[in-house]
């Protein structure tokens, strides 16, 4: 028996237990009020969060019907320039020399490009205020890029850049809205042929194992910085280099080609390379789920 006073080696290894017991559970209560606090934290965050998200979705609407508001009295004076300088040029007032002519041409091309920016964002605010109705329907491809070909037939001036639609391959009938998909590839073949002075525009088509059809636009132009890729489709992004800005356009047509592409059940992507060209895609499902009833049937 050990002489009173010493421990045993068993009551040392006790007591060391009992320490680190102790210890552990200290920690478990740091830990748990720790825990206590971020929760009340994240609570309040998010009651924060749900606040800052309702001011936004009040100023969205706001922003919403304030565009739709303005793009819409724009149209009229608008419409006024257009005709009233068609009239000058055409000369039915009486003749105009040139410099007259020169100058006339100029107020129609301009007031061109203010009628394109205020249709785009008349069709911004419709997007986000939830107002733009989908027509999916069963359509042919080749009808499709036959449409658009006979749209770009006569912008295209220049010898040196072809516009090439390939032959589909692989690709299911669609069923989906053709004049939303329509208007999204209008947007990206019209900016590659305005970034592109030799080489081609190749609009092609393919098939996805996922039951999705991906659309590209490929140009051979002057390509986009990756810097600006990510920024690219968001609204009034426009590239910072000295070719984009000389062919600034609204900034528009992009944003709304995602958003398009978004109420058609799917997603645009960009790759580039600069002095190399880009390629604009969107990928659509074949099928677009309605949710109500079975789709009609398959046209022949
Ligand atoms: P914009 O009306 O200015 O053309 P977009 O949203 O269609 O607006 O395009 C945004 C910007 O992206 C353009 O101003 C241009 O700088 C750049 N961009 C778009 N497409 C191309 C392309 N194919 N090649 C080079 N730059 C492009």
């Amino acid at each position: 028996m050990p002489p009173s006073g010493t421990h045993t080696h068993a009551e040392d290894t006790d007591a060391t237990l009992r320490q680190a017991l102790k210890a552990a559970q200290s920690e478990v209560e740091a830990l748990r009020s720790e825990l206590d606090e971020t929760n009340r934290g994240v609570l309040a965050l998010y009651a924060e969060l749900e606040a800052q998200a309702d001011e936004l979705r009040q100023a969205t609407e706001l922003k919403s019907r304030f565009l739709a508001y303005m793009s819409h009295e724009f149209r009229t004076p608008i419409g006024s320039i257009r005709s009233i300088s068609r009239l000058l040029i055409d000369r039915v007032d009486g003749p105009l020399t040139a410099e007259q002519e020169k100058q006339v041409r100029f107020i129609q091309s301009t007031s061109a490009e203010f009628d394109d920016m205020v249709n785009d964002l008349l069709d911004l605010a419709k997007v986000e205020s939830g107002r733009v109705t989908i027509f999916p329907d069963w359509f042919k491809l080749v009808d499709l890029f036959s449409a658009l070909r006979g749209m770009f037939k006569p912008v295209l001036t220049s010898p040196d850049v072809v516009l090439v639609f390939e032959e589909p391959h692989d690709v299911p009938p669609i069923f989906n809205d053709d004049r939303k998909l329509s208007q999204i590839l209008r947007n990206f073949i019209s900016n590659a042929l305005k970034f592109t002075t030799h080489g081609e525009v190749r609009v092609s088509a393919r098939g996805n194992a996922d039951g999705t059809v991906t659309f590209s636009v490929a140009d051979t132009g002057i390509g986009i910085d990756p810097a600006f890729h990510h920024a690219i489709f968001e609204d009034f992004s426009q590239v910072d280099s000295p070719i984009q800005k000389r062919l600034r356009g609204t900034g528009l047509g992009l944003s709304l080609s995602k958003r398009l592409a978004e109420l058609l059940g799917g997603s645009v992507a960009i790759t580039s390379a600069l002095g190399v060209g880009s390629t604009f895609s969107v990928t659509l499902p074949a099928r677009l789920a309605t949710g109500d009833g079975p789709e009609p049937a398959e046209a022949t």
